[in-house]
């Protein structure tokens, strides 16, 4: 057993580490979420400098890099800013990972090159106003027509739409069946017409944020189904896997520097003579900040080399999630905690991290979802 970093990997993070203190400081991160802006020229300069190759196949250009590097980029993305580690994971999870999985040569021909030049960017429509957590039982209709098809129903939580040129749409093609079969994907150009997008105001993730999304008889051509028709949902679980991996990664980076910044605030701030740090009370609690943070970090790079393997399971899918969106939402709160009156100030990041992590334990199967699927697996 070995849980080092190769030489490469280890010049990977450094690197990032560099280029992302330089196009995406905290005082950027903050303006992004204040003014509720994508953080763009952070995004650009990722592509500028090849990150978004490195999981694509070095026959597109990219580095062919596993599912360890892709885990190291989002993890640092995420501990400089969360949100710009969402969108990096969206466009590489459902522009990448899927065109590269299920892609037709012309598809591949078409996105790779344009996803490795960060020229084009991806969302996911998979959730809808009836159907959360039972996710299989989406309604958006795709009717075969004309040669194309005329796509009809309402999105909800499509984050990014707005900002995005592709949608990696989840639909039904027949019905009939068991709710997984019958369903087909398709990338979708998020500028047609009948699309409308109208943004929702969330508690966290500002900066890009989401939207819903209403497909009014929406004509797209058969060259825009990703993968089998009927078969989208065994597609959509292997995508999940990845979706899985890069937001445990992103969420460990962000509980990070939320970490760092409790600590730092934790042996300058002095109450009673002397730093608060020195409290058993706050020390305690950074200590199980640490712990939660090293455990979620263990879990990320475990999941990352079993996917790299073949061998990586739902319920392994469930663990990461689970602990690693629970551990978030902990750690922040506790950074709040630490920062009193001042952590509850906007001008200070930590309600940045409170807010934003409270979305770990929801978007992308809710922690209650992922305590079934571990449960399920065990024979309950
Ligand atoms: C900011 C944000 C961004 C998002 N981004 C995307 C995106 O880009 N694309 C996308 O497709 N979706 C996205 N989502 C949707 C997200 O994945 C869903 O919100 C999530 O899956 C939960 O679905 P729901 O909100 O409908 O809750 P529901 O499914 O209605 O659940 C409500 C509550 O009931 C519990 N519950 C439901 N079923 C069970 C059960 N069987 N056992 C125990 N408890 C249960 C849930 O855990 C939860 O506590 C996003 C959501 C948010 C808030």
């Amino acid at each position: 057993m070995d849980f080092s970093f190769t030489e490469e990997q280890e010049a990977l993070r450094r690197h990032l580490t560099g280029l992302l203190d330089e196009v995406c400081p905290p005082d950027y991160a903050e303006r992004c979420d204040n003014e509720g802006r994508p953080p763009r020229e952070a995004y650009d300069a990722l592509a500028r400098h090849g990150w978004f190759g490195l999981i694509l196949p070095p026959e597109y250009g990219g580095a062919g890099g596993s599912a360890i590097e892709l885990a190291i980029l989002l993890e640092e993305a995420g501990r400089h800013f969360e949100e710009l580690a969402m969108w990096l994971f969206r466009t590489l999870t459902y522009g990448g990972f899927a065109v590269m999985l299920h892609g037709t040569a012309e598809q591949k021909a078409r996105f790779l090159p344009a996803v490795l030049k960060g020229e084009l960017s991806f969302c996911f429509g998979l959730s809808e106003p009836q159907s959360g957590s039972d996710a299989a039982a989406l309604t958006t209709r795709a009717q075969a027509e004309g040669g194309g098809y005329v796509i009809t129903g309402q999105k909800v939580f499509t984050s990014g739409m707005d900002i995005s040129d592709y949608c990696l749409l989840v639909t039904r093609t027949a019905t009939g069946g068991r709710k997984q079969e019958g369903i087909t994907n398709f990338l979708v150009d998020t500028r047609l017409p009948g699309i409308e997008v109208r943004k929702i105001k969330t508690l966290g993730q500002r900066a890009i944020a989401t939207t819903q999304v209403f497909y009014n008889d929406v004509t797209v051509p058969a060259s825009a189904v990703l993968g089998a028709v009927g078969h989208g949902w065994e597609a959509v679980d292997a995508y999940l896997w990845y979706e899985r991996l890069s937001l445990a990664a992103a969420r460990t980076g962000a509980a990070s520097a939320a970490f760092e910044c409790a600590l730092g605030y934790a042996k300058e701030r002095r109450q009673f003579g002397r730093p608060i740090g020195q409290f058993q009370a706050i020390s305690h609690k950074l200590a199980d900040m640490k712990v939660m943070i090293e455990v979620s970090r263990v879990l990320v790079y475990r999941f990352a080399w079993l996917l790299k393997q073949g061998r990586a399971s739902r319920h392994d899918a469930a663990i990461l999630k689970l602990y690693t969106g629970e551990a978030y939402k902990a750690v922040a709160d506790m950074g709040l905690q630490i920062l009193g009156g001042y952590g509850y100030c906007m001008e200070y990041p930590m309600q940045r991290f409170f807010r934003d992590s409270r979305l770990a334990t929801i978007g992308g199967g809710t922690s209650e979802i992922q305590r079934n699927i571990i449960a399920k697996s065990l024979g309950l």
